[in-house]
């Protein structure tokens, strides 16, 4: 590493930097905080105990137990989380990002605890479901189904689970609408409209976002943004999410999920058969007391995969901000654009090296408005 390769530090204001470090140590902690509750879950065989509770409770009826055991390991998560939830809604409050008020925030933790508690129950009840009815291939088939189940979450996110949390219309402004237009003639794109996303009766920051598949495709403008950059600034930020769009970047991303799930479900089933088989951790591979088990591969696989699939995802930014300068007829709204948005979030325009390799799923701000500079000056 050299001295040209690192942008100078002075361009991150001292609380933008502590702001950002401790938003990483509060992931990072959380991430631990996790993996530690599932160690002392298999460690102790506690797990076997909430098993027990669970199939009592469930009147031995499997599915019921499966349910029982899976909505106390999401009370207990929630519980242990719930400090450094906490902390996180008052640092936001602290660097005056958020607007949010307590209660609107505490319903918010319901709302997103209760949706996980669907999707959760959903994909446990399959698994475990496949396990019994084919312990041979129950991870090729269960692997399959996830992928399905993918691709549908995928394509009701904007429309179920996004309303849940944030009011949503149809972007209003006439000149806005007549440049995006434009813009998609020329990529013949596939977006079925642009709505605005109420983020400001939330936060004070700003984001923009393509999202959904198929007839759901849209793309999303906060009105924070809306309301605080120019014509040329928001087509830039159009520009770049219809890149996205045009180079299929949501299919794409599936793809590549779907090429991780399966190392994961293969590890899982690994994993698992040497508990079972060999450790004689549990009787069955159907003994729900080894669903940490089966959580603790997909983490520590997540995490040491976290750097390949943020290095895509910046790969896939550069690619839609290349697709953006192409687009529109000078580079100057999008560096202003990107240096507003900084501002306005409280970014690190120039992390350092290693934390935007490990943490960053977009090039730091820093790199993009050289790129963009570079294309200018072509
Ligand atoms: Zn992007």
């Amino acid at each position: 590493m050299s001295a040209v390769d690192n942008p100078p530090v002075t361009l991150d204001t001292p609380e933008a930097r502590r702001y950002n470090r401790i938003r990483r140590v509060l992931s990072v902690a959380d991430f631990v905080l996790g993996l530690a509750l599932l160690l002392v879950l298999l460690v102790t065989g506690w797990t076997g105990s909430l098993r027990d509770l669970a199939l009592r409770g469930a009147g031995e009826y499997y599915p019921l137990a499966v349910f029982f055991y899976l909505l106390m390991l999401m009370l207990i998560s929630k519980a242990i989380g719930a400090g450094l939830d906490y902390y996180g809604f008052q640092l936001e409050h602290r660097y005056h990002l958020s607007n949010q008020k307590l209660r609107s925030w505490l319903w918010d933790e319901l709302k997103g605890w209760l949706v996980g508690l669907i999707v959760a129950t959903l994909l446990v009840e399959v698994l475990y479901y496949t396990i019994r009815q084919s312990p041979q291939h129950w991870w090729l088939i269960a692997w399959v189904v996830f992928i399905v189940l993918f691709i549908f979450f995928a394509q009701i996110a904007p429309i179920v689970f996004l309303p849940l949390f944030y009011k949503f219309e149809p972007l209003e402004n006439e000149r806005l609408k007549e440049r995006l237009l434009h813009l998609s003639q020329r990529a013949g794109t596939r977006v079925r409209g642009v709505y605005e996303w109420k983020l400001s009766e939330k936060s004070k920051k700003a984001n923009a976002a393509l999202t959904g598949l198929g007839a759901t495709r849209r793309i999303i403008l906060a009105d924070t943004l809306l309301q605080n950059y120019s014509d040329d600034e928001i087509e830039a930020v159009l520009a770049h999410e219809l890149g996205h769009d045009v180079l299929r970047h949501i299919l794409k991303s599936i793809g590549v999920q779907a090429v991780v799930t399966f190392v994961g479900f293969w590890a899982a089933s690994t994993v698992l058969h040497y508990a079972v088989d060999q450790r004689h951790m549990f009787e069955t591979l159907s003994d729900f007391a080894n669903l940490p088990l089966l959580v603790l591969v997909s983490t520590v696989l997540s995490f040491l995969l976290m750097p390949v699939l943020n290095a895509y995802s910046r790969f896939n930014e550069r690619q839609a901000d290349r697709y953006c300068f192409q687009s529109i007829t000078s580079v100057g709204p999008f560096i202003s654009s990107m240096n507003k948005l900084a501002d306005q979030n409280l970014a690190e325009r120039a992390p350092s090296k290693w934390v935007e390799w490990f943490f960053h799923s977009h090039p730091a701000i820093s790199r993009r408005v050289e790129a963009a500079e570079a294309w200018g000056r072509k």
